[in-house]
């Protein structure tokens, strides 16, 4: 932590040299001090410090100066620094004015001149004074901020990307909390520049792009290197599974992900069924752990980068990104995984972002407190999902179309949810309309069985519907199913076209897709299993047959 600064003023350069003598001698190990001969100068600079997180714990001025009195210099002052310290420094004949300023503006003590011996007069009140502002004052957070309006869909997606990428940050509401406020006019943003991210060295990037951001924290956008072996699209558990196998087998390694790694699973609040974490362990710890392993053996990594092409040629496959630059290897993984289905009903695109989100959105949670929030969905995802809300909200409907849970959901979860009081299952029910101007307020929901409707009131709507996979960038000939998940290894025969693209002597292997040295792990694959550990399964295996498929080019 900065250590926090002592202000001294006074016009008279003698006097002001004897304060800063004696104030260093005692606090210089705390405190940085510093000194100024114009009142004027210091409140200029005020708002400097402040940008660059600085805190001020006791301004103490002279009474008597050319350019403004004390006591309006410590007013002033005390605007910039409500919680700091002031002290005036007088002569005999100020110290009515002196008793005066403590009754009118609080003002926190007068010293007379001279303060001689220091020991007695000048350093038990100092002393006193700091102790209380030590003990009152609340170490400001020192990383990123991102100050915003909570129902924005662009704050949400910021966000979700800092959380994503495991970046700490401390959100600031507008509508709610003075220090956003606050900050906003320190740095003169005006709503139309909001969202802003406000850098730890002052820097502030207003309504800023994943990737400004990105770029800004030191995450890598850029290729390094001209041709890989291997790039692995998707950093979900499959990805990233690949990425550590293949990191640490030697390849060279790309891993790509267009918004944060960890996939799905990163936004699990507790993934309770992977092997050997008996207690559960969060979507984000596992993410923080998988990307490090990963790294460590040389595997490099770019985010946010989005893959909108592949262009294979001879042995090569051109990997083409959504800014236009592009990267060679000589094999991939596709690990994209899936998306939840939009849920069509008038009044929730609107929404999206403010109130109405996909996915656990574990970000917002708190901003829902001590409110009623909505899940759409009866699988594992949604009853996660629930089970995080519960504990902020303050009750959590679930809305399915079934009768029960039980055809959709693992029993451990059943049995939560059912323990848990301020979770209700609307079942038979559906949502047919959202409400609310700016962000949702109602829900009306319909009753499947008596098709009877009744609007209720809703702060939020998580949606965990049905899955889709991130396919439809793929135009290139990959074998996709109905729903678009890719065909690998001996199911690619059922498909008449099959032959038309498949041109090698032997048969595709196990995770390969019918075009060579592209192989398809995780849920993005026709009939994965979607689970953590199947797609961490996949994702390692996918590399033993890359080494294979390597070794014949
Ligand atoms: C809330 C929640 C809770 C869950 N809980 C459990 C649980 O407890 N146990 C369990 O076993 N399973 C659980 N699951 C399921 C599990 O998380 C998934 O099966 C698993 O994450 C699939 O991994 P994946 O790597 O195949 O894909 P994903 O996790 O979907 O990752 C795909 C990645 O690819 C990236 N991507 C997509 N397109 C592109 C592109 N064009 N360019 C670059 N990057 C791209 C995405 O940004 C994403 O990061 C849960 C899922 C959710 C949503």
């Amino acid at each position: 932590m900065k250590s926090p600064i002592i202000i001294a003023v006074d016009d008279d350069q003698a006097v002001l040299q004897a304060i800063q003598r004696d104030l260093r001698q005692q606090y210089r190990k705390n405190y940085k001090i510093l000194s100024s001969t114009s009142a004027n100068e210091v409140l200029e600079t005020l708002n400097e410090l402040r940008r660059k997180n600085e805190e001020v714990a006791l301004f103490l001025s002279d009474q008597r100066m050319p350019d403004m009195l004390g006591v309006d210099f410590l007013i002033q002052a005390r605007k910039v620094y409500p919680l700091a310290k002031t002290v005036l420094l007088t002569a005999y004949s100020d110290i009515e004015a002196a008793i005066r300023a403590i009754n009118d503006v609080q003002l926190d003590y007068y010293l007379n001149k001279p303060w001689d011996p220091p020991a007695e007069k000048l350093y038990p009140v100092l002393d006193e004074l700091l102790n209380d502002w030590q003990s009152n004052y609340r170490p400001p957070f020192e990383g990123l901020k991102l100050v915003g309006y909570q129902f924005s869909p662009r704050t949400h997606e910021l966000k979700d990307f800092l959380a994503g990428n495991l970046f700490p940050y401390q959100w600031l509401d507008m509508e709610t909390n003075p220090e956003a406020r606050q900050l906003a006019q320190l740095h003169q943003l005006d709503a139309k520049e909001l969202p802003a991210v406000v850098m730890q060295d002052g820097v502030v990037l207003k309504q800023p792009s994943m990737q400004a951001v990105g770029e800004k924290l030191g995450l890598q956008p850029r290729a390094t290197q001209s041709l890989y072996d291997l790039a692995i699209i998707g950093a979900g558990p499959a990805g990233l599974a690949a990425a550590v196998y293949a990191g640490s087998e030697g390849l060279r390694t790309l891993l790509i992900d267009k918004r944060a790694p960890g996939g799905q699973a990163g936004t699990s609040s507790r993934i309770e069924n992977y092997l050997g974490f008996p207690a559960g362990l969060s979507g984000s710890e596992l993410t923080r752990r998988a990307i490090t392993q990963a790294t460590r053996f040389g595997v490099e990594f770019l985010a946010p980068q989005e893959v909108v092409a592949i262009k294979p040629q001879g042995q090569y496959k051109h990997i083409e990104f959504s800014d236009g630059s592009q990267v060679v290897t000589r094999s991939i993984v596709l690990s994209t995984g899936v998306s939840y289905h939009k849920l069509d009903c008038p009044g929730l695109d609107k929404l999206t972002g403010a109130g109405v989100y996909y996915g656990a959105a574990t970000t917002e949670a708190y901003a829902f407190k001590d409110k009623p929030v909505y899940v759409v969905g009866g699988g594992n995802s949604a009853g996660q999902g629930a089970m995080y809300l519960s504990r902020t909200a303050s009750e959590v409907y679930i809305i399915i179309r079934r009768p029960d849970l039980t055809a959709t959901m693992s029993q451990y979860l059943i049995d939560q949810i059912e323990k848990t009081p301020n979770i209700h299952l609307l079942p038979c029910t559906t949502v047919s309309e959202g409400l609310g101007e700016s962000h949702l307020e109602c829900l009306v929901l319909e009753d499947l069985n008596t098709k009877e409707q009744r609007k209720v009131p809703a702060s939020a709507l998580f949606i965990f519907i049905g899955t889709k996979p991130y396919t439809d960038w793929i135009e290139m000939n990959i074998i996709k199913d109905a729903k678009g998940f890719i065909e690998t290894g001996r199911d690619l025969a059922k498909y008449q076209d099959y032959k038309e693209f498949w041109k090698l002597d032997r048969d595709p292997y196990l995770l390969e897709t019918c075009s060579a040295g592209i192989f398809a792990a995780g849920d993005v694959r026709a009939g994965a299993m979607n689970r953590v550990a199947s797609a961490v399964g996949e994702g390692a295996m996918a590399v033993s047959f890359v080494h294979k498929y390597l070794a014949e080019t």
